[in-house]
């Protein structure tokens, strides 16, 4: 639900909006009674995680949470031209179906839907009757499966994809640059570490956000402490990080984090 605009200088600024910051279990999560589950502070409550980007009038859509549809309402996304899939698991993938009211808008051209080939796989198995160049019937999904390549050039600017590892997958991690502005974007969400490639392309970013999931170590997420290691190697003026559980008060963690270090 928070907004940002990355550059403020100019008309056509990026604009990039967290759908969702969340864990897969979303917060609150069913049946806790914990500080943070039972807040009124409504940004302790966070749906699951995605981000809309606008570069330069171009709508990106990366990932649909469960609660994507709701997502769409709250925050006014109205157009959508190409979705990215960083990787296939539930609270990635579970909203695409209700990508069909998008699909609608495009004169029977299917929705670009780009990602890995454990995210195309995914794709195919959940929504097999979606899968088609042009959509048949009105009101239904219809996606045009691509693999994301290291470099997506259009009009607008450039989106470059690197490999984060993520327990047994590997998920996208995106660099926007807009090229009207040279504005630059990264969001690295859903990883365990993000290597040294990852780390060089995300060099020069004006905003980068990580999966800082929670204060103590996971297998498959960075903890709050490595995303800041990995920040400070970056050197981004704003890093924001995402993917949060139940164990991040908002209000308290904003006040401990470093300087230009802020929880999504
Ligand atoms: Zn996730
Ligand atoms: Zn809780
Ligand atoms: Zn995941």
């Amino acid at each position: 639900m928070l907004f940002f605009a990355v550059g403020l200088e100019q008309a056509s600024e990026m604009e990039v909006i967290f759908l969702g910051t969340g864990t897969s279990q979303g917060i609150p999560m069913i049946a806790c009674g914990c500080a943070v589950c039972t807040s009124a502070d409504p940004r302790n409550h966070r749906g699951r995680t995605s981000i809309h980007v606008v570069m330069d009038g171009l709508h990106i859509q990366v990932d649909a949470a469960p609660e994507f549809r709701l997502q769409c309402l709250h925050n006014r996304v109205e157009k959508l031209d190409l979705f990215i899939l960083t990787h296939g698991h539930a609270d990635h993938i579970a909203g695409m179906d209700d990508l069909r009211r998008f699909c609608d808008m495009r004169e029977g051209v299917a929705l670009p839907v780009y990602s890995t080939d454990e995210g195309m796989s995914r794709v195919l198995a959940m929504y097999p009757y979606a899968i088609m160049d042009r959509s048949v019937v009105r009101g239904y999904p219809a996606f045009q499966l691509l693999e994301m390549p290291t470099v997506l050039s259009l009009p607008q600017g450039t989106i470059r994809s690197t490999l984060l590892p993520h327990g047994g997958i590997n998920v996208l991690g995106l660099i926007f640059e807009e090229k009207s502005t040279g504005k630059k974007f990264v969001y690295y969400t859903d990883c365990k570490r993000v290597p040294a490639e990852a780390k060089a392309l995300a060099v020069g970013a004006d905003v980068v956000v990580l999966d800082g999931l929670r204060p103590e170590p996971h297998p498959t997420h960075m903890s709050i402490d490595e995303a800041i290691a990995v920040a400070h190697e970056i050197k981004s003026p704003q890093t924001y990080l995402t993917h949060l559980t139940h164990a991040i008060d908002h209000a308290m963690w904003s006040e401990k984090l470093p300087s230009g270090i802020a929880l999504a």
